[in-house]
């Protein structure tokens, strides 16, 4: 939804389960004319609040029987956005579907929800911290298992709970802070200045060191980084079709057909990952190849994990390829089916670590596919507990970093007590406790409706 208009007053209705053709679909009916509408509707005695109850559905306008459905009624406060709720578990026909949508429209007390809008009901209600509601749309998106517990976690209050803690922390925090402004004519003693301060360094680097995950929880929500990176002709086009089993990169025998960046996300032994397929490292002459040699080499600085990809037919290892080698790259022999590892192979690595394959044939696809999820559990395992999962996330955490930076350095007592609310009001703005305005419509903007 546009996030400006959300009259809480307002009945809204939306199907909550997937599109599609389905043996059951779920619409649901929030605010406060939820049961005048079931009536209108047909459902002349209520059903008893949680429990399911069979009933035709008429169209008000002609009683028509639209379907048979089983009805169940939330009434608020204790109902999932906090209001009057009523699910319709009705066939999921797309006929019996928009028959009811319209029967809903036709009884005129309530319109279709907008994106998002029950979940920002449940917000404004108080039933969820914005962390939580940010959680449901990753649980409703998650595609790979990481994907879904590191949603959950966040769900279960991970993100809000650590939030939320060092908030309360800092409010007790600014009451030494106030009793320093209050008392400072009286000489308060240096232990106590000190305590502040030493409190403050440490929630601080608790902070930053939280921060510092941040990176990590994009990447798990997007997709972990990889980039495929080689000389022209290596086969780097051929390994990510194989990768994502479809023909995605163009596979040509011109050198330096990839030009550009192609991005595909894929679900590689469990975890999401976005893999980039870039163009031929090799000096050009040619402008637009020239670019995109660039943009590689740019994006190999970028990428968490290089995959580099070695023609076993090729007599050398160009010097600009071997130059994106470091530390984060795996290094692939590909073409196996050509010949053995060349010999030169063993001078600059331990063969031992250089896996083979051939995405011509898929030889040895299946171990070097194990070999990079292996990679990726071991960077992704790197952190336990929460991590923040978004740009928002991270803005707000530096934003607290820097006041307490201030605070720290802060000669005045008033003045560092203005930079630990600024801190604390950095804080509450992540799960929601304050400044939400602004950006509720950022985080319910993303949703998609009937949530
Ligand atoms: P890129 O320029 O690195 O993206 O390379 P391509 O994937 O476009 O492949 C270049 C050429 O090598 C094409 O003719 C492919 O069919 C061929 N090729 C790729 N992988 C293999 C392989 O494992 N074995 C053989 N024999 N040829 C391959």
């Amino acid at each position: 939804m546009d996030g400006s208009v959300n009259i809480l007053g307002e009945t809204i209705y939306a199907l909550s389960s997937g599109a599609g053709a389905a043996g059951v679909a779920v619409v649901r009916v929030s605010g406060p004319q939820v049961d005048s509408i079931l009536e209108l509707l047909g459902v002349s005695t209520l059903p008893v609040p949680r429990y399911a109850a069979l009933h035709n559905i008429l169209n008000p306008k002609t009683s028509e029987i639209l379907d048979q459905a089983l009805v169940i009624r939330f009434p608020g406060p204790g109902s999932f956005t906090g209001e009057d709720v009523a699910e319709l578990h009705i066939h999921g026909g797309e006929a019996v579907l928009t028959a009811v949508l319209a029967a809903l429209r036709d009884t005129g007390l309530a319109r279709m929800a907008g994106n998002g809008e029950f979940t920002r009901r449940a917000f404004e209600n108080g039933k969820l911290d914005l962390t939580a509601a940010e959680a449901i749309g990753d649980l409703v998106a998650s595609r790979t298992d990481e994907q879904r517990k590191l949603a959950l976690r966040q769900y279960d209050g991970g993100l809000a709970d650590l939030y939320e803690g060092w908030r309360s922390e800092l409010i007790a925090l600014l009451g030494y802070a106030e009793a320093e402004i209050d008392f400072s004519d009286e000489d308060l003693p240096d232990a106590l200045h000190h305590l502040v301060v030493d409190k403050i360094v440490a929630i601080k680097q608790r902070v930053i060191d939280h921060s510092n995950t941040a990176l990590l929880g994009e990447q798990i929500r997007t997709g972990f980084p990889i980039s495929i990176l080689g000389a022209p002709n290596a086969g780097k086009s051929s390994l990510m079709n194989l990768l994502a089993r479809r023909d995605v990169a163009i596979v040509s025998e011109v050198a330096g057909t990839t030009r550009d960046v192609i991005e595909v996300q894929m679900n590689l032994g469990g975890y999401a990952v976005t893999i980039s397929d870039t163009a031929g490292i090799r000096d050009s002459d040619d402008e637009i190849e020239a670019e995109g040699v660039r943009r590689a080499e740019q994006l190999a600085q970028h990428s968490a994990l290089k995959i580099v990809v070695i023609d076993a037919a090729e007599p050398v290892l160009p010097d600009r390829v071997r130059r994106v080698i470091d530390t984060d790259t795996l290094v692939v022999v590909n073409k196996s089916d050509l010949g053995p590892v060349p010999v030169w192979v063993g001078d600059i690595f331990d063969t031992q670590e250089v896996p083979t394959l051939s995405a011509k044939t898929g030889d040895g696809l299946e171990e070097f596919v194990s070999i990079i999820s292996g990679l990726v559990r071991i960077k992704l395992a790197a952190y336990e507990g929460p991590v923040p999962t978004r740009q928002r996330h991270r803005e707000s955490l530096q934003e607290c970093v820097d006041a307490l930076k201030r605070a720290e350095a802060a000669v005045l007592p008033e003045l560092a007590a203005e930079d630990v609310r600024l801190a604390v009001r950095a804080l509450g703005r992540i799960t929601g406790r304050v400044d939400i305005d602004e950006v509720l419509d950022t985080v319910f903007r993303d949703f998609c409706i009937g949530k």
